[in-house]
């Protein structure tokens, strides 16, 4: 189960620039996280009507019909809520609202940063037809940044490439993984980062699925692959601690994870890719 499979619930993400009323979600964001309301054993989004001002909130999305409004942090944290940190979201449940938490920051982040023309300075302003900023001095339209980035899970035989991130704080088994360059291909960038992270060749890339990701403003794109040739790893340590063949017994369950790339390694240790 991914992040984006949050059926029978519903994502829709028609630009609507209506103002906030009491009954819609307020997703209010710091540095740190993002504001949630105990529900039961999960989590829901809190309301306007439970103490969120609805000055200068902004339409984002709905989920099943609730329109959700990027808003400010209320000055103190209504009746029930916290404030969940980012790294702490990926455990929070149900999946619709780590979803629209995880998207709702996403945009948060690209609003944030496009008060002011890129191109002069100018304060920017929301686009009237489209989610766009528009700049009214130059004339700039900024639309939002979503940056897309391949995860490649490596095949020799009945053994699958494992990696170990040098410098973030995930420090799980991970695939291969890396930004599209401008002006490469999707494929292009797999034969490239496979060669620069661990110094191996590819041959027989397969598309699997791709997946929203804004916890980084990506949208990874997922291939499996086989080795072509020699498999000796040879490691960039700037990027990798670790680089390791493993048989589908010596890799770890995976399946309660919400990302491609666990989905990915856990399809490979259940036999099914
Ligand atoms: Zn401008």
């Amino acid at each position: 189960m991914m992040i984006q499979d949050i059926a029978p619930h519903r994502y829709d993400h028609t630009y609507v620039t209506r103002p906030a009323a009491p009954a819609d979600a307020a997703l209010c964001y710091d540095r740190r996280g993002v504001v949630l309301r105990r529900e039961g054993e999960g989590w829901a989004l809190p309301r306007f009507r439970d103490g969120v001002p609805t000055a200068g909130a902004r339409h984002l999305f709905a989920i099943d019909g609730v329109a959700c409004f990027l808003a400010a942090p209320p000055p103190a944290l209504p009746q029930g809520c916290e404030l969940v940190d980012f790294t702490a979201l990926r455990a929070v449940r149900p999946l619709e609202v780590t979803f629209a938490a995880v998207t709702g920051a996403h945009l948060y982040r690209w609003y944030r940063d496009r008060r002011f023309c890129p191109r002069c300075g100018t304060p920017m302003a929301p686009g009237t037809a489209e989610r766009s900023m528009v700049c009214p001095d130059c004339g700039l339209t900024d639309y939002p940044k979503i940056c897309p980035a391949v995860i490649v899970a490596v095949k020799n035989g009945d053994k699958l490439l494992l990696t170990r991130y040098a410098d973030r704080p995930y420090r799980g088994p991970a695939l291969i993984a890396g930004y599209v360059e401008i002006g490469e291909t999707p494929e292009d960038t797999v034969r490239r980062e496979v060669m620069e992270e661990v110094g191996l060749r590819v041959k027989n890339l397969r598309y699997y699925k791709s997946q929203p990701w804004g916890f980084t403003d990506t949208l990874l794109i997922g291939f499996y692959c086989d080795l072509d040739g020699d498999d000796a790893i040879r490691l960039d340590e700037t990027e990798l601690s670790r680089g390791e063949w493993l048989s589908r017994d010596e890799i770890p369950s995976r399946e309660n994870e919400i990302s491609l790339t666990g989905e990915m390694i856990e399809r490979f240790r259940l036999g099914l890719e």
